[in-house]
This record gives C-alpha cells, sequence and structure tokens, in this order.
C-alpha cells in the first residue's frame, strides 16, 4: 500500500468505519450469549452434574446395598456400610461420596441395578469449603428428593441408548 493510499485511508478513518460497520451488523444478529444465572442453555440428559440417591413412588429407598458403585468408582469417592433390617432388607447405614474426589465418569450410575445412585442435571454446587463437598446418604437422599422430577425424565429420555 503506498504512503498517499495509507494517508487517505488514516484522514478517512477508514479503520474505524469498517469496525463499526461490523458493529452494527452484528448488532442485528441472534444472539449467541446468555445473561447467566438469569438464563441458561439446554442440557442433555446424559449431563453428570452432582450426584442423588433415589426412592420409589412410596418413599422407599431404592438402594439395596450391593455396593458396585462403590467397587467400581475409580476414584474410590464412595464409601457404603450395611446391614439387614428386621424385614430382612439389606440396606446402607452410611452413604457418603467424597466430592472433591469424584470425577464425574458416571460409572457408579452405570453399575447400579436399580437406578439408585445417579448424577442429576444439577451444575450450581459450588461450596466455600471443602467439608461442604463431604456428602452423607442425607445429603444425597435430599438430592434425590429435589431433582426427581428431571431425573425420571432424563432416565427416560436416555432408556432407548442404554
Ligand atoms: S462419577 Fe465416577 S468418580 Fe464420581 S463417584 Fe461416580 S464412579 Fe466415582
Ligand atoms: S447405589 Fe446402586 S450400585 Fe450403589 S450400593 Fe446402592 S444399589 Fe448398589
Amino acid at each position: 500500500m503506498g504512503l498517499i493510499e495509507r494517508t487517505t485511508k488514516a484522514l478517512l478513518l477508514g479503520e474505524l468505519a469498517g469496525g463499526m460497520w461490523l458493529t452494527l451488523r452484528y448488532f442485528f444478529r441472534p444472539k449467541v450469549t446468555l445473561n447467566y444465572p438469569y438464563e441458561k442453555g439446554p442440557l442433555s440428559p446424559r449431563f453428570r452434574g452432582e450426584h442423588a440417591l433415589r426412592r420409589y413412588p412410596n418413599g422407599e429407598e431404592r438402594c439395596i446395598a450391593c455396593k458396585l458403585c462403590e467397587a467400581i468408582c475409580p476414584a474410590q469417592a464412595i464409601t457404603i456400610e450395611a446391614e439387614p433390617r428386621d424385614d430382612g432388607s439389606r440396606r446402607t447405614t452410611r452413604y457418603d461420596i467424597d466430592m472433591t474426589k469424584c470425577i464425574y465418569c458416571g460409572f457408579c450410575q452405570e453399575a447400579c441395578p436399580v437406578d439408585a445412585i445417579v448424577e442429576g442435571p444439577n451444575f450450581e454446587f459450588a461450596t466455600e469449603t471443602r467439608e461442604e463437598l463431604f456428602y452423607n446418604k442425607d445429603k444425597l437422599l435430599e438430592n434425590g428428593d429435589r431433582w426427581e422430577t428431571e431425573i425420571a425424565q432424563n432416565l427416560e429420555a436416555d432408556a432407548p441408548y442404554r
């Protein structure tokens, strides 16, 4: 580019006009950003978020304490203790997940024969302290109660692929 051409372009603010034109073009296009947390994008039914322990509709815990999830967990994040109840059924007395160890691989969910432990759609569970990420059975059952509708829908949507 010659000296005259460069000078003319500079005097006429060509770069600035080009930039403004580009801005104007994008101004009228559909937005690609979301105003999070007030707007949220769609999530796959297979999204692996915060863990939850589910119950049957009658309120009974699904988990039968088979410990398959504990055995398969590559991060050894799950700790289970169990003993038989008076009616002979086997249930957990302790079900802990150390969420600081979890790598969200989903193996626990895949291994569970009764769809008891699942990774739900919740991804907003950041905490201020490390201790808050040591989940116990009460916390996991509470998550299950809170997210059951969404979890059931996601499992149903994913059923043909399982
Ligand atoms: S998602 Fe993976 S790492 Fe996390 S608890 Fe389940 S099996 Fe373990
Ligand atoms: S959550 Fe599922 S895999 Fe884990 S102990 Fe309970 S029944 Fe077994």
